[in-house]
């Protein structure tokens, strides 16, 4: 057996991770998140639809 098998649990860290890079970039041009960011002192902070993209839901 030389085939390894990722544990499910991390593809989807892994899927995160790359929603989390193409979010972001996004999210910098979103006058949304700049609302969001402003409110909430959070410089990561992100609006709903942002938030929505990263989780995948
Ligand atoms: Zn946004």
């Amino acid at each position: 057996m030389s085939q390894e098998k990722f544990p499910q649990e991390e593809v989807e860290k892994l899927k995160v991770l790359a929603r989390v890079e193409e979010t972001f970039p996004d999210a910098d041009a979103c006058a949304d998140c700049a609302e969001a960011r402003k409110k909430s002192g959070d410089p990561t902070d992100l609006c709903r639809t942002h938030l929505k993209q990263i989780y995948g839901i």
